[in-house]
């Protein structure tokens, strides 16, 4: 797992005056890495670094000569319209970028002149997907939230016995993953009604989101190889936040016996910028199983993932409806609930994908489920939230909801902060559900 060095170091400053504002997402112990143009056309989608409200334009960055040596080939690897090739390069050339920026984003002047000739303001800008999904994996960590799904669809035996021995997933579609921004039609599709004997077809009544975080894996493993879980880590570049919409009546209706299909893979919604996990080595919290709990088998179990797994990120849904937009209020909190409440960590998981040596592969995507909390105000759903669509939620605007209607937009803001570290963020994802076609 990463150490930290001097670009975490609290003190650090940027010569970028809004990055050293204290609710920046973007201060310069962050860096997080994206894919962006000028707004309306402004030259190809390429790499670039958020700094307070500006980003670096990577590309224009190597050929000002910013960089050189190691940070130099890394940043080269950045200048084209996926992340790919960057994520393949693994942790060195990862640290040797990072340092670099952080070196460049606190010089004196003169040495400053040439990297803020790069910089692009946030305003101005637009988002791709970081990176080419070959493979979207979801998994399933958060124990609260199968225990109050398990419920729903089957009250009297809410979690399965595997849950607490397997990081349960399930492999999912990468097309429908899009950027923050991403807009969808309502699904269409069977459900069956309580009673009914003949399926219904139709718009989807139930459309929900999921309260997520998304690992973008680095190196990855060639096919018949397993990655052990010490060495996770160094396969994992970065995390973003990520709402897995989902069509609960579909879903209740065609899970069984395969698991997920339309109910899930009509959108997936990621955030721009990839917050890398040397970003987020000041928030490692260790984790834990309780001695009265199975204790993992041993490809999952590790003194390091013990000391350190764990990652303090809170996520937060809010929702705007389109009256609520209409008249510019701040969309009205839903849930709030921290990653580090996960039964299974990121290394886990990765451990767990490629025990059976499953090649996982440079921009490959694995979805940590749903991070409901132990408390019902941490449920990380709709479908949580309302016991299955029974209770109402009332908004601050008297406006009620079960589940999404049209127009509703979900925006999801991550962050970690503790005592003695400048707190970081991941900025926002943002989707909007589209009436159905
Ligand atoms: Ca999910």
């Amino acid at each position: 797992m990463t150490m930290l060095d001097e670009t975490h170091d609290p003190a650090l400053r940027s010569w970028v005056e809004s990055a050293n504002a204290a609710d920046s997402d973007f201060p310069i112990q962050n860096l997080p890495f994206g894919v962006f143009r000028r707004r309306g056309g402004g030259g190809p989608f390429r790499g670039g670094v958020a700094i307070g409200d500006a980003i670096v334009d990577l590309d224009a960055a190597v050929r000002a000569g910013v960089f050189d040596g190691e940070a130099m080939t890394a940043a080269v690897a950045c200048t084209g319209a996926t992340l790919n090739a960057f994520m393949a390069l693994g942790p060195a050339a990862w640290s040797a970028l990072r340092l670099a920026l952080s070196r460049a984003l606190r010089a004196a002047p003169p040495a400053q002149t040439a990297l803020r000739a790069c910089l692009v303001p946030q305003s101005d800008a637009e988002y791709a997907l970081p990176a080419t999904i070959g493979d979207y994996t979801d998994f399933y960590t958060s124990i609260h939230h199968a225990t109050a799904i398990g419920r729903l669809f089957r009250p009297d035996n809410p979690l399965l016995p595997n849950y607490r021995w397997v990081p349960i997933g399930y492999h999912g579609r990468a097309s429908s993953i899009g950027v923050s921004g991403q807009s969808f039609a309502r699904p269409i599709g069977q459900t069956m009604p309580p009673g009914a004997t003949v399926p219904v077809v139709g718009p989807s009544r139930r459309v929900d989101y999921e309260m997520e975080l998304g690992v973008f894996i680095g190196p990855g493993n060639a096919a018949g190889d397993r990655i052990a879980l010490d060495d996770a880590e160094s396969h994992a570049f970065g995390i973003v936040l990520l709402n897995d919409w989902s069509a609960r009546d579909l879903q209740g209706w065609e899970y069984q016996p395969l698991g997920p299909f339309l109910a899930k893979n009509f959108a997936t919604t990621i955030s721009p910028w990839i917050v890398t996990m040397a970003a987020l080595a000041p928030f490692r919290t260790a984790w834990t199983r309780a001695q009265d709990e199975p204790q993992p088998v041993p490809y999952l179990e590790s003194a390091a993932n013990r000391a350190q797994g764990g990652i303090d990120i809170r996520v937060e849904v809010a929702l705007e409806t389109a009256a609520m937009r209409a008249r510019h209020e701040t969309p009205a909190r839903l849930s709030l609930s921290s990653y580090r409440h996960a039964y299974w960590t990121a290394a886990q998981m990765i451990a767990h994908h490629t025990v059976n040596g499953c090649n996982l592969q440079p921009g490959d995507l694995l979805g940590t489920g749903t991070q409901s909390g132990p408390t019902p105000e941490e449920a990380g759903s709709l479908v949580e939230l309302t016991g299955g669509g029974k209770q109402a939620i009332t908004l601050p605007d008297g406006e009620t909801r079960t589940f999404l209607e049209d127009g509703d937009a979900v925006v999801m803001r991550g962050w970690c902060e503790k005592p003695g570290a400048v707190r970081i963020g991941f900025g926002e994802v943002r989707g909007t559900v589209l009436p159905a076609r």
